[in-house]
């Protein structure tokens, strides 16, 4: 009886199939999807696809062009070189042209071509990307350095796979033609993370993106195994520290004057077995809207000479990277008058109407003189005294190249060495040095950068 009914299943499958087949030629021929982002218009579309307005509106019976429907999918007629579903990502970091084209089962030209690149540097971190999806690519293949001690045959015999599929698998015309420091996908081998860099780097994140002016930028770089790990993010040395587990992260500030375009982001390791990886990919830098302002000063404070020889004792405590981690979630107000906030950071300024060369690089808290200054969060004094523009400062260690700065006190209440709490008094609010009238600047640093103290009082670091 089992039998009869299976039998009698496929008799109506052979039946009914060519039917069917002949119905989705009519209706819906396998055309690629796009799948439909806010901004786009159909005229967007045609341009990108090359396919006609018109050719667009019948076939996907549109009624009405000018209401497009994010996250819908319009079906590409004419499309032949690309098939599945298009979708937009963000391009991640310790991905490539070519791991991205192994992963996604398209020719680096095809992906290329679909997302009008005219040089692989344009894939920077969160270049917005168009990936062909629903083809059968999986993203969660093992991955491995070709190396002097890692051939793709080796390769092949760890993965118990033949080393022909192997080949077919990234692409290769043959097991020759994997070159060393080339990452490839290990068929059979079960394990997320990015493509370009080798297991057991399970993933890699950079907060935020895109980045700007005056940002800290956050690298965190997650493994099932420990290994050595160091990189540059814009000419910064990136200092590592280890989290629970194998998970490493790295806070680098991005100077608030930098010029807004593209920069390096470089990483790379060792793993306990000798294997080497490395990848560099770029990285945006957008400005920061900042604003700007004039301020008069007495005209022996703006002596070149002065601020030069300031800043560089200044940098000589800010630049220091402790490996200890004093501070705890997210920084608290350093004045009671949190509200008051007299002038932020990055603005650009021109002292005494000269050139706006320099900028804020704190935020200036308003009240009286004598308010209490609080310590925001743990940390290690590690200079408290008298300075020429900065008057009577203090400047805390939080660990991990994470300093907080105060300028301008009437009143020092710590002393280098001590250690502090959130909410300790280390000081009272004056007008000492180059200011105008009592305020507190409070400034922050990571990585040996001077950064927006904002984020720090909003977020929670790393
Ligand atoms: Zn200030």
């Amino acid at each position: 009886m089992k039998k009869f009914l299976a039998l009698s299943s496929l008799l109506l499958l052979v039946l009914f199939g060519p039917m069917g087949m002949a119905f989705a030629q009519e209706g819906q021929p396998e055309w690629p999807q796009y799948i439909i982002q806010a901004g786009d218009t159909l005229s967007s579309i045609s341009l990108r696809f090359n396919i006609s307005l018109d050719e667009l509106i019948t076939f996907n019976n549109i009624e009405d062009p000018n209401q497009l429907l994010a996250g819908t999918p319009i079906s590409l007629p004419g499309v032949d070189w690309i098939q599945g579903t298009i979708n937009p990502e963000f391009m991640p970091f310790g991905d490539s042209l070519r791991s991205l084209s192994r992963r996604y089962l398209i020719s680096p030209e095809d992906l290329a071509l679909l997302n009008r690149l005219s040089s692989p540097a344009q894939l920077y971190v969160g270049y917005p990307v168009l990936f062909p999806t629903g083809r059968g690519e999986d993203l969660s293949l093992g991955r491995a350095v070709v190396g002097p001690q890692t051939s793709l045959l080796e390769m092949a015999v760890f993965a118990g796979a033949n080393p022909w599929t192997m080949a077919a698998t990234n692409q290769l015309a043959g097991t020759w033609e994997a070159v060393r420091g080339d990452v490839l996908l290990q068929p059979g081998v079960a394990q997320s993370g990015p493509g370009a860099l080798p297991s057991p780097i399970s993933q890699v994140d950079v907060n935020p993106l895109p980045i700007v002016q005056g940002d800290t930028v956050v690298v965190r770089v997650s493994a099932e195994s420990d290994f050595t790990l160091g990189g540059e993010l814009i000419d910064h040395t990136l200092n590592f520290f280890k989290e629970e587990g194998a998970s490493y992260v790295a806070l680098q500030g991005v100077d608030a004057l930098l010029d807004p375009g593209f920069y390096l982001l470089d990483m790379e390791g060792d793993f306990a077995d000798g294997r080497h990886f490395s990848h560099t990919q770029t990285i945006q830098v957008r400005a920061g809207g900042y604003g700007f302002e004039t301020i008069t000063v007495e005209p022996e404070l703006l002596d070149p000479e002065l601020s030069r020889t300031e800043l560089e004792f200044l940098m000589s405590y800010t630049t220091v990277i402790t490996p200890e981690k004093y501070w705890q979630g997210i920084f608290q107000s350093p004045s009671p008058n949190e509200d008051g906030i007299n002038s932020y950071f990055g603005t650009r300024r021109s002292y005494n109407d000269g050139p706006y060369n320099v900028y804020h690089t704190g935020i200036d808290f308003g009240g009286g003189q004598g308010l209490p200054i609080y310590a925001p969060a743990s940390g290690k004094v590690v200079f408290a005294g008298f300075k020429d523009i900065r008057g009577n400062m203090t400047v805390i260690d939080h660990g991990w190249g994470v300093f907080s700065v105060y300028y301008h006190q009437s009143e020092i209440l710590v002393v280098a060495g001590e250690m502090v709490e959130p909410g300790h008094v280390i000081g009272m609010v004056g007008n000492t040095g180059r200011s105008e009238g009592a305020h507190l600047h409070f400034e922050m640093w990571a990585g040996g950068v001077i950064v927006e103290p904002l984020d720090w009082l909003t977020y929670t670091y790393p």
